[in-house]
């Protein structure tokens, strides 16, 4: 029997890049239209793109970029009638020069030997091939920092590659290699700057990626679910929450991984799948969020909670337990007040109650916001983070409620 979830689980995959970006689309469209009137001219030094991130942040459509813009202009090359080839490498683990022109040669379908010959040979086949065959190559080198940073290519090695027209003028003036080079963040511009100044003065675009904002992640998560998933089992919801829960912004922060976005919804499907749901609903994401490694419970700011704070927090989990969504505050407080006489407490005025609710709010420990259409009149709606899991917390607050007071009064 197949599964009511999937269509497509293949739109999943790490590897796999829509048939058009819909965000990153401008940064595209820009490096598209440059290659393409380069083509057509061809003369001058060898074209230098560096495309690159933001510290700390991966997964935010750099290597996705670099690919799309080499299939989109392959395919325009190729109805232009422009023999056009693009070669890409990921050049971590690369260890030197030769190897990465051998790996060059061979994404060329050139068919000669490199073995034994020297650098500088296996470069000039590269450049007599692309004249002979009237071809361009556009080579993308991932990962760039990691070789610039190495020793594994010297200063010479760096210069012959990437002003590779001095050291080889081609035969008719027109240059047929040209290099994108992708790195994690701006830092490379200086390193470039500092190990191979030429190259770096001779860098005629830079791209500047950012992480992603919810907006554009919800985008992006929404293509996939279109392409991936049946329309039925899953809703705008579901894609918010995963959407709002990795989006950047400057003020709260965030991964603003489009990976971990994509990775989060596949496996709330992959849960719901395995139950035989018909739906996506949010306990399965809470669950792929939990099991992604980012569940964290912070015991250390629980424990430092003052004893109202741990019975609210307390009623919240006790809630969502049972029922899941938002809350509102009316009823968390009405459950705070059940609570506290259970202990045998005395529960804090409403004001208070409001008090301690803003406060977990801003240790992050809880998630309110004034609620909008669907519930009558304004009112405080409450949930907990999506990465505390309602019944983990629930055992976590019940150990440390009965160390501090004892359990509930029968
Ligand atoms: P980086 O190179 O910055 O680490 P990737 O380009 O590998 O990030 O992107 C990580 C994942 O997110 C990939 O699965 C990719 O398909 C997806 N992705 C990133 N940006 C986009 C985008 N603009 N549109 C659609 N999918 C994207």
């Amino acid at each position: 029997m197949s599964g009511k979830i999937f269509t497509n689980r293949g739109v999943f995959d790490e590897t796999y890049i829509p048939s058009t970006l819909l965000v990153r689309d401008s940064e595209a469209n820009v490096l598209i239209t440059r290659y393409l009137s380069r083509l057509g001219e061809g003369s001058g030094s060898t074209d230098v793109t560096v495309l690159y991130g933001s510290i700390g942040k991966v997964g935010i459509g750099k290597t996705t970029l670099a690919k799309y813009v080499s299939r989109v202009l392959s395919k325009k090359a190729e109805d232009k009638g422009i023999n056009f080839k693009p070669v890409y490498i990921n050049v971590y683990g690369a260890s030197s020069l030769h190897q990465i022109l051998s790996r060059i040669v061979s994404e060329l379908e050139m068919n000669i030997p490199v073995r034994g010959n020297a650098t500088i040979e296996v470069l000039k086949a590269i450049s007599d091939f692309l004249y002979i065959k009237d071809a361009y190559a556009l080579i993308i080198l991932d990962e760039f920092q990691s070789l610039l940073m190495s020793s594994k290519l010297s200063d010479d090695e760096f210069y012959l590659l990437l002003r590779v027209y001095e050291e080889i003028p081609p035969k008719d003036n027109i240059n047929r290699l040209n290099f994108m080079l992708v790195s994690q963040d701006f830092r490379i511009l200086s390193y470039m700057k500092e190990r191979i100044p030429q190259v770096e003065s001779q860098i005629g675009f830079r791209v500047h990626l950012r992480p992603y904002s919810s907006d554009e992640l919800k985008t992006i998560i929404e293509q996939r679910a279109i392409e991936g998933l049946y329309e039925n089992s899953y809703n705008q919801d579901i894609l918010n929450m995963i959407a709002d829960y990795y989006g950047y912004n400057d003020i709260k922060g965030g991964e603003g991984s489009a990976r971990k976005a994509i990775l989060t919804l596949r496996m709330a499907a992959e849960i719901a799948d395995a139950e035989n749901s018909g739906r996506i609903e949010e306990r399965h994401v809470r669950e792929a969020l939990s099991t992604n490694a980012v569940s964290n419970i912070p015991l250390d700011i629980i424990r430092a909670l003052s004893l109202h704070e741990l019975l609210i927090l307390q009623s919240i989990s006790n809630l969502l337990v049972a029922k899941g969504g938002w809350l509102t505050s009316g009823e968390v407080e009405d459950e705070y007040s059940h609570l506290s006489y259970a202990y045998g407490e005395e529960p804090r005025k409403h004001t208070q109650f409001y008090e301690y609710i803003k406060n977990l709010n801003n240790m992050g420990l809880i998630e309110s916001k004034i609620s909008g259409k669907g519930i009558r009149g304004k009112t405080t709606i409450i949930r907990l983070p999506l990465d505390i899991p309602a019944e983990r917390l629930k055992e976590v607050l019940e150990s440390i409620l009965l160390d501090r007071i004892g359990g509930p009064k029968p």
